[in-house]
């Protein structure tokens, strides 16, 4: 990799890195909010449903929350404000792992340098064309494109292979956003791969305390805490101001994650007066010669708490759910306020085009427990009335951040989201869905073409649709 890493010598735009984290400090604010009274919850709970964004202190005192009915209030509400806000779209994507050759030595990871039993690849040209295939010939359109850090994966080799991706055109196939989840580079690699037009760069902290993150990450560039945490920020300085966050749960106490993650956020918003994009929040799964320890281990009723915390602690912010989690608690989490999943996940290297019944893990990066085609989990959406979306329109028309422009843009949704989310789907029920799916995906979007009191509008969206039936495709508002 072009970056050599040096603590001493690195600056952001002649200004020193300064971590934004506090250990004490958040411990402070938890154990000063340690015991809320009903009347603190709910006035809390109020603030975050007439979307206003939470202090730390009113998280802490969200996250401090076990008595079960006021748990169930802080649910209702996220689920209450993700319909009031978002409406019944869920983005979907799919990952893509480019190469899984690895310095840093991450205990958790399949990947880490010293698991000798990984069979280490990295995707040629034709077999980035083969994968792309294979996940446009299933429908999608929105992938995250993921690398291990090595040398041989700097900045170009990522632009390069981004690139790729978007060349890759199969029947109506077409991928019209590539996100990446990648190392922290500099300011310079931000900037080469900026100009492949990536859409989101992601890169989670996994654990904002600094003690276990020095514990768990020994060798590489990743063992330094500081470069990772301002990661994010280079990118902002290089030009890429779409990025998203995350923690890694289980590594440390799920609380104490919650709030670094909202404290990322305070960061760039008094820095760059834009949130992240998204924050994602994977629990840790077991990997190669890797067994997740019980000791942080977020249980399923406190995974479901912190997303509703999190819709209501950053209510314009888009939330990712992923296929390390079993299907039916996908299912059940997707109503407090998440945004996107990713469907028919492979996470095998050269997965798409392998086909194999059971995960290999000295293949890949860790197990997961969400193995559905893309068409299975766009028909249980369907079937309990959500609407799949593969729009990439803001994107594409440079209206960036989109999420907050959802947020806070009256009518934004009705008029760009909702009809593109619904383009998006016949799109996909003309390509790839199956007779029986068709019916029921195209009686979905009658459902929701009622909901327009806007006759005119809703002319223009039935005569898109029209024309996608009849081959027309990539319409959107
Ligand atoms: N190598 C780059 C890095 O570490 O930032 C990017 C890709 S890494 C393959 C993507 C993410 O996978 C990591 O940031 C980490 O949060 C997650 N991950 C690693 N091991 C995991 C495990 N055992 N269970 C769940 N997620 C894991
Ligand atoms: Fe490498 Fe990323 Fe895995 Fe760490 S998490 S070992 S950096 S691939």
């Amino acid at each position: 990799m072009s970056i050599v890493y040096n603590p001493q010598q690195y600056k952001i735009a002649d200004k020193p890195m300064e971590p934004f984290i506090d250990s004490d400090e958040i411990w402070d604010i938890l154990n000063a909010n340690n015991a809320p009274s009903p009347e603190q919850v709910r006035a809390v709970i109020a603030k975050g449903l007439d979307k206003k964004r939470l202090s730390l202190h009113e998280t802490a005192i969200l996250v401090n929350t076990t008595d079960i009915v006021l748990v169930e209030e802080i649910k209702a509400a996220a689920r209450e404000l993700k319909e009031r806000v978002y409406g019944k779209r869920i983005v979907l994507f799919a990952p893509l792992y480019v190469g899984n050759l690895c310095v840093n030595d991450c205990t958790y990871c399949g990947f880490r340098s010293t698991n000798k039993k990984q069979a280490r690849l990295t995707l040629g040209k034709q077999d980035v064309i083969d994968q792309v295939v294979a996940l446009e010939d299933a429908g999608h359109k929105r992938l995250i494109l993921v690398y291990g850090e090595h040398p041989r994966y700097d900045a170009q080799f990522i632009a390069d292979s981004v690139k790729m991706v978007y060349e890759v055109k199969s029947k109506n196939g077409e991928i019209r956003r590539v996100n990446i989840n990648a190392a922290p580079l500099d300011v310079e690699g931000y900037k080469i791969v900026k100009e492949s037009g990536i859409g989101t760069y992601q890169i989670f902290q996994e654990t904002y305390h600094k003690e276990t993150y020095e514990k768990v990450h020994l060798a590489g560039t990743k063992k330094y805490y500081d470069w990772r945490l301002t990661g994010l920020d280079r990118a902002m300085e290089g030009g890429i101001d779409d990025v998203g966050i995350g923690a890694l749960l289980g590594l440390y106490d799920w609380r104490f994650e919650v709030m670094g993650l909202l404290r990322h956020v305070n960061h760039f918003e008094a820095v760059y007066k834009v949130g992240p994009h998204t924050i994602s929040f994977p629990r840790i799964q077991s990997a190669s010669g890797f067994e997740v320890d019980k000791k942080y281990a977020v249980s399923d009723a406190d995974f479901t708490k912190l997303v509703a915390i999190l819709r209501l602690a950053v209510p314009y912010t888009g939330l990712i759910l992923t296929a390390r989690e079993p299907a039916h608690i996908r299912s059940e989490i997707l109503e407090f306020g998440i945004s996107q999943i990713d469907g028919g996940t492979n996470i095998e290297m050269k997965g798409y085009t392998s086909h194999k019944e059971e995960q290999d893990l000295d293949h890949e990066q860790f197990e997961i427990s969400d193995n559905r085609s893309l068409n299975e989990v766009m028909m249980e959406l369907v079937g309990k009335g959500y609407i799949p979306s593969f729009c990439t329109a803001c994107y594409r028309q440079n209206r960036t951040g989109e999420h907050f422009m959802e947020f806070s843009v009256p009518g934004f949704i009705k008029r760009f989201c909702q009809p593109n989310a619904l383009l998006t789907m016949a799109e996909y029920l003309e390509d790839y869905a199956s007779p029986d799916d068709k019916v029921k995906g195209y009686k979905l979007i009658e459902d929701n073409l009622a909901n327009y009191e806007d006759e005119k509008f809703k002319s223009k969206l039935i005569d898109r649709l029209a024309k996608i039936k009849g081959g027309a495709r990539d319409l959107y508002f």
